[in-house]
Parts: structure tokens; sequence; C-alpha cells
């Protein structure tokens, strides 16, 4: 007998990754309800990011069976008996998972926590328990595991949104969205009339150009390989853009700036791509990788290399923060997003990997209320 025999059980639909590669199927689990301090979410999205493809990529099957996705927004369906901030009905956008303890979340740097690589890509809780042992399948990526009905978070890594905007909008916001502002505005600082590029214009990279336009930098440089990438960097910020199948970005940047560049945003994880930045870089100029690197500490004339987790980000002030600035018109996110059902998830996954979509973003079962069945456990 489990020792958690008297909880309320969940049947939940999630997509199972199972060997590398996926696809992804998605299957029938059994989840238990909400501990003391989680929050039971019934998610009506999830956006895919590419750190999920990498996961899947790379995944190492004797390792088992786990479900990825950590972009989910949804609604609060229980709660545990010691959430205090957070009650049945509300809309959340779910984010990275923190301890709340060690020194780094005591100091309002949860993206620093030392638990972070555990509670994040460990699929399991700090205990190492998880929600879907029953199943024989392994959750809490990110704390959340996003690609199924219904997760289990907690108040460290839900944020409370208004009701008047859609959740399949805002989804994205808890990973992607907030890693690339946040490099800019938080990480960076970029100065006003700093010169920025953008290496790599996905959805982290543009994020990244949006808000280097907020924060007044000049110029702004999105450099990719696919045109349509390129041309939506200029509409949402880029004063400038570099193809790199076709032209030289070194001579292009100096041709550009004049100069070098005072910061790169660094998020293809090529490279080729990071040897280009270093060697682009003013005096007193940083690099930031957004792809896990740290990079070296050993360059010339105070330039920096930053490898950065989810922009410095505190989700519970910095979602609200760009959500606001979605609704003054200056981050308009929404041009990145593209709707799939949720078991379309392979198409989606497929489209992101060719680089056709920008920000998929899944749609759960609206039939999910419905189908949210509870038992006592047994
Ligand atoms: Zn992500
Ligand atoms: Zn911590």
């Amino acid at each position: 007998m489990d020792q958690y025999s008297d909880r309320h059980v969940h049947t939940i639909q999630a997509a199972v990754l199972r060997k590398k590669g996926g696809p992804l199927e998605i299957e029938t689990l059994e989840m238990e309800g909400p501990r003391d301090d989680e929050v039971l979410v019934r998610l009506v999205a999830s956006g895919i990011c590419h750190t999920d493809i990498d996961f899947c990529d790379n995944w190492d099957e004797t390792d088992g069976a786990v479900v990825l996705g950590h972009e989910g927004a949804g609604v609060v369906e229980q709660i545990g008996k010691r959430v205090k901030g957070i009650k049945p009905g509300d809309h959340v956008v779910l984010s990275y998972q923190s301890c709340g303890r060690c020194r780094k979340c005591r100091d309002e740097r949860p993206a620093h926590c030392t638990r972070f690589d555990e509670l994040n890509f460990g699929f399991q809780r700090l205990d190492g328990s998880n929600g879907l042992q029953r199943s024989g399948i392994r959750g809490h990526f990110f704390g959340q595991s996003s690609f199924a009905t219904h997760s289990l978070g907690t108040e460290r890594n839900l944020v409370k949104v208004s009701k008047d905007l859609p959740l399949e909008l805002l989804a994205p916001l808890g990973c992607g969205l907030q890693t690339g502002a946040g490099t800019v505005i938080n990480s960076l600082k970029v100065s006003r009339k700093g010169s920025v590029a953008v290496f790599g214009t996905g959805a982290v990279g543009l994020a990244a150009v949006m808000a280097s336009r907020l924060a007044g930098a000049d110029p702004i440089i999105g450099v990719d390989i696919k045109p349509k990438r390129l041309k939506l960097a200029l509409e949402l910020g880029a004063t400038h853009i570099i193809d790199n199948r076709h032209q030289d970005v070194s001579a292009r940047i100096i041709d550009i700036t004049g100069g070098g560049l005072d910061y790169v945003v660094e998020t293809t994880g090529n490279p080729i791509m990071y040897r280009l930045a270093i060697g682009a870089l003013n005096p007193q100029g940083v690099v930031a990788l957004l792809t896990g690197e740290t990079g070296t500490d050993s360059l010339p004339e105070g330039r920096r290399t930053l490898g950065i987790i989810q922009g410095d980000a505190v989700p519970q002030h910095f979602i609200p923060r760009l959500i606001k600035l979605f609704r003054a018109g200056q981050f308009g996110f929404d041009r990145l997003v593209k709707l799939y059902e949720f078991k379309d998830i392979n198409r989606a996954i497929a489209d992101a990997r060719r680089g056709d979509t920008i920000k998929p973003v899944l749609r759960m079962s609206k039939a999910s209320r419905q189908t949210l069945r509870q038992s006592r456990g047994s």
C-alpha cells in the first residue's frame, strides 16, 4: 500500500515521452491531488519551448517515461491547506520552480535558487516523490509538466493573472518571453542608445528585440537564417536585420554600428555564433548566453559573458509587468503565437523544429472540466 492511499486521485490526460525524439503519446494517467503546499491547475493552454524539444531529442530511454511542458496557463481547481494567496477559480500562468528557502530565494533571486536544477529538471518533488507515480510516469518538469490537462504547481511558480485576457495568449509568458525580455531588462539592464544584437530571432530572441526597443537601444540588430522571422523582428523593433546565410555578420555589424556592440543576446547555442558575438563586442561589452552555457571570464578590456537563467525574473513581478506592457501596445507578443489543439502536439513540435512556427501554444481540451474524474485512492 502506498503512503498516499488516502489522497484523492485525478484521472488526467498527458503527453508522455517514452523514447528519444518522441513522438509524445497522449495517455490517460492518474495524478495525486494537491499536497498541503500544492495547487491543482486545470490547464487551458501550454506553450512549447525549445527546452521541451531539447529534452525530447536528447532523452535517455533508460530514465523512464516523463511528461514535459513548462509554459502552462489555466484555472485553479483545488488548493492545499497551506496555500494562502491563490484560490479555486483563479486564472494562473505557471513559471519555473524555486525552493523559497535558500539564500537566493530569500533575496528574491529565485532564478539562482540553489535547488533550481532538481526542482525544474529533476522530474520529482524535492522529497523524491511524484504526483504521477501511480501511473509509473514522472512529472513536475519545471514544477508543472504542462503537456497535460492538469498540473500540480505551488505558490512559488504560479502567477495570478486577470481573467479578461485569454490564457492561450498568456501561457508563453512563463518561460520563453520572460527569459528574452528579462535578459534585456533585468540581466543586461540595456541602456538608452546602447547597441544590441540579438542572435536568433525565435520567441526568446523576439522578446529580447521588443524589450530592447522599450529600453531605447539603438541600433537593435536581429540576426537569423529565416527571412520570415527577420521580417517580424523588423516589425517588432529591430532597426536592422542580418540574414547570416547570405551576409557576413561581422562585417555588417561593423558597418551598422561603426565599431562594435555593447550587448549581444545569444539564443542560438551555436558555437560559431558565440565566437562571432565575442568578436563583435565593444570594450566593456556583454554577451548574454541564454542556452545554458556560462562562457568565459578571460576576455580583454572588460568584455564579459553572462550565463542567464530565466532572465533573472521573479515571475510574480515580471509577468504582470509584461502583461501591462502588452495592454499598452508595447509588447506585441501575440504576433508570435500560433494555436494548436493538444492532440496535435507532435505537429506543433515539428513546426517549431523547422522554425515555421515561432511560438506554438497547445489548447487543452475544453471538455477537461467535465472529464476530470475524482475517486478515492485505493
Ligand atoms: Zn523554456
Ligand atoms: Zn531556493
